[in-house]
């Protein structure tokens, strides 16, 4: 344990604090590197030194012992809603379950399933689990299967006040689409369009981030987010970059993530995703794409030679059986990786493990990768894609935003290298202590003014009450029973 007097949740320590572990991980030169006893120093949000010993005047030591004193983590797809996906993971196909809205539920007008405030809560939950798993940066993301369209201006200036309440350095803006799949008969999915609202969606999203962008410290970061690839029309997708050079941001735009992205992507326009964006101009360094699965080696190519950045969560595409090919063959070509959650649960450090076998597999080869790799991807990767070099690293000038993890945990294997132990032992839950721009936002569980454990028990409630209207946008129908079966029967 720690011992500080003057360390509270929710604020930045007074004067210089020295922090010091049995490992450091700082930046020196081109990279990392491990500091066996190293010291950290940060002083009004900002690392003023991370390296072997520090000879100059502190207002605090906190020594954490066994354990590493990381660079936050970028979290560059953060599941931002209470994962549906895993209704699913048991229950297939997942157009006979409510992932794809059946003509019935378009004609009969679609709705939001969700009240604005439970919008609200589900964004600050979910910030916090980022907090509890390392993350210090975040780019939300949440699905839009129960939305009644895009995302509304009003949840996302409740989440940047959620993220400036916890201490968590965000990306974002409401996302936006102009079309939408519709279910015309099982197995039978087609795209239907309404560009106007695309359009007034990026016309609020532009209008929040002039708004958001440096709030909060600088916490608040804009972002835009148009929804996917095959969802997009031409015109929104050309103003989106267009509006991202004048904004100076980025863009993230899901591509090359499924079958029926790219059934759908030759229907309409004869190409992949990522080679209509690349025939139109518009791939450049301002894109993140989740998730390239079904990149093809064009597609590959084209991310290399215009900068693209993939946001890669090895865990939520390897639950529907399919994975980056491959994470190190991506970064022979040039490709810059950041790592993502995307899904349930929200942890990075599970993602850099199944990333690691998940790549292995891929190559047939148990030296394909190694777990720094998967590290640099989950901070210098993340930060890189977001076009910061104050992030995602320890040294001087860059932001204070830091992340301890145990490496004493009785679950972890016992320490020779801790990236290693720490990627092996595949599990947020070994996070001690969090601070963002120099600010304590997390110790031992804990956040600022936010009981995670109460919250959970109203996500339950949510939860609940969102499944009770899946029977509204599934095909034909059916009962709540119906849709979901339990993995056994139920003994009554
Ligand atoms: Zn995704």
């Amino acid at each position: 344990m720690i011992s500080s007097d003057d360390l509270t949740l929710g604020r930045r320590p007074a004067g210089r604090t020295l922090m010091t572990a049995d490992w450091l991980l700082a930046y020196h030169g081109e990279g990392h590197c491990l500091v066996p006893h190293g010291e950290l120093v940060m002083e009004n949000g900002n690392v003023i030194f991370a390296g072997r010993r520090f000879d100059g005047e502190v207002a605090r030591k906190l020594d954490f012992g066994s354990a590493l004193i990381s660079p936050g983590l970028v979290d560059l797809d953060a599941l931002s809603d209470i994962d549906t996906y895993v209704l699913v993971t048991d229950n297939q196909p997942g157009w006979a379950k409510g992932r794809i809205w059946p003509r019935s539920y378009v004609e009969r007008g679609p709705y939001e399933m969700y009240s604005p405030e439970e919008l609200a809560f589900q964004k600050r939950f979910s910030f916090g689990l980022s907090l509890l798993n390392g993350v210090t940066t975040a780019a939300p993301i949440a699905s839009l299967y129960y939305r009644q369209w895009g995302e509304t201006v009003a949840e996302f200036d409740a989440a940047a006040d959620a993220a400036g309440d916890l201490g968590l350095r965000v990306f974002l803006s409401p996302a936006y689409r102009s079309g939408g799949m519709v279910l015309e008969a099982p197995g039978q999915i087609l795209p239907m369009f309404d560009e106007g609202r695309g359009l007034a969606g990026l016309t609020d999203a532009i209008a929040f981030i002039e708004r958001q962008h440096g709030r909060h410290g600088g916490l608040i970061n804009g972002m835009l987010a148009p929804d996917r690839v095959e969802t997009c029309t031409l015109d929104v997708l050309r103003r989106t970059m267009a509006a991202a050079r004048d904004l100076d941001c980025r863009v993230r735009l899901h591509m090359a993530q499924g079958k029926l992205e790219l059934d759908t992507m030759r229907q309409l326009h004869g190409v992949s995703g990522p080679q209509w964006m690349a025939d139109h101009g518009l791939l450049s360094e301002r894109l993140i794409a989740p998730h390239a699965t079904y990149a093809l080696p064009a597609d590959l190519q084209h991310y290399a030679d215009n900068g693209v950045s993939i946001a890669h969560s090895p865990l939520v595409s390897a639950r529907m059986g399919s994975t980056l090919n491959s994470f190190a063959a991506c970064r022979k070509l040039g490709i810059n990786i950041g790592m993502a959650t995307d899904t349930s649960p929200p942890d990075l450090l599970m993602n850099l493990l199944v990333g690691l076998i998940a790549c292995r597999i891929s190559e047939k080869a148990s030296d394909a990768v190694l777990s720094k790799d998967l590290y640099d991807a989950a901070t210098l990767g993340g930060a890189k894609a977001l076009g910061r070099t104050d992030l995602g690293r320890l040294a001087p000038g860059a932001k204070a935003d830091i992340a301890v993890f145990r490496l004493d945990d009785p679950y972890m294997t016992p320490t020779v290298d801790p990236i290693t132990t720490l990627v092996l032992g595949g599990s947020g839950r070994v996070t001690q202590a969090v601070f963002v721009d120099g600010r304590l936002s997390m110790l031992d569980g804990k956040l600022a003014g936010f009981d995670i454990r109460a919250a959970r028990e109203r996500v339950q409630r949510q939860f609940e009450g969102l499944i009770a209207k899946y029977p509204d946008r599934s095909w034909q129908h059916p009962p709540v029973s119906e849709i979901f079966s339990p993995s056994y029967p139920i003994l009554t």
